[in-house]
């Protein structure tokens, strides 16, 4: 399944200012140098979406995603976006179920899956977040955590144009840690095992990316491993030069 045509995915979080526009332009710089290898994106706040959505318009090089949507098409949601909106400003992708956003705002497994369907309503491609903290995998439940999450959080009809999974272990965000490459095969296999028995031959071909302090030092290494359809980047998605180096690690 490394035939699968990877994907490097940048999480800008909180991250970005009008500023950060010369930032994309020397990613568009040199995205067809790395586009033979993976398809990019790059998901930054919100409030930068539309304007980068029109600086890569007819590049094709580089998509823009958002980061969340509210399950509803619109209503009487303060400072909610729905999927409806992220895909008019320009998106093509969302990031659902981030592990900021279990934490922080308290998201489900249920609630991730209503974005992810609010998504796939929008045509856009759902990118859901699963990953175990570093109790969880201490007490040997890394695969149980994950399983619970992809059981919970995937709609059924998912397909490899409208889905793909993201690993990312809570304790390797941020942290500079990663698991080992072994550990790696071995979530990614369970992942793959879960999408193939659910989803029977689709699930065989949808993407599964690593996240979690991934850097271009050990991108080659951890793109290698097998069911490693690319990866989602936080930190070192900011800057053109690492994004690149990264996805140049296919
Ligand atoms: C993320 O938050 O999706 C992530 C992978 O962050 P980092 O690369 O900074 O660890």
């Amino acid at each position: 399944t490394n035939a699968i045509r990877p994907l490097i995915a940048g999480n800008w979080k909180m991250n970005g200012l009008k500023a950060s526009l010369a930032e994309l332009d020397a990613m568009l710089a040199g995205a067809s140098a790395v586009t033979a290898k993976a398809d990019l994106l790059v998901c930054p706040p919100a409030t930068l979406i539309m304007a980068f959505a029109e600086r890569t318009r007819g590049a094709r090089t580089l998509a823009i995603g958002a980061q969340d949507c509210h399950p509803k098409a619109s209503g009487a949601h303060t400072g909610d976006l729905s999927a409806e909106m992220l895909a008019d400003a320009g998106a093509t992708a969302v990031i659902v179920g981030h592990s900021e956003r279990r934490a922080d705002h308290g998201e489900t497994d249920a609630l991730v899956r209503q974005k992810a369907e609010a998504a796939w309503r929008a045509s856009l491609t759902a990118i859901v977040c699963i990953g175990e903290t570093q109790q969880q995998r201490d007490q040997g439940k890394a695969l149980e955590i994950c399983g619970g999450q992809l059981a919970g959080s995937l709609p059924g009809r998912a397909t490899a144009a409208n889905l793909v999974v993201a690993y990312e272990p809570v304790w390797a965000i941020g942290t500079g840690l990663t698991p080992t490459v072994k550990d790696v095969e071995q979530v990614h296999r369970f992942i793959r095992d879960s999408l193939e028995s659910r989803f029977n031959g689709e699930g065989g071909k949808i993407r599964i990316l690593y996240g979690g302090s991934v850097k271009p030092s050990n991108a080659a290494e951890l793109m290698a491993v097998p069911n490693v359809n690319g990866a989602l980047v936080g930190g070192a998605s900011l800057k053109a030069v690492d994004f690149l180096a990264i996805a140049a690690g296919c």
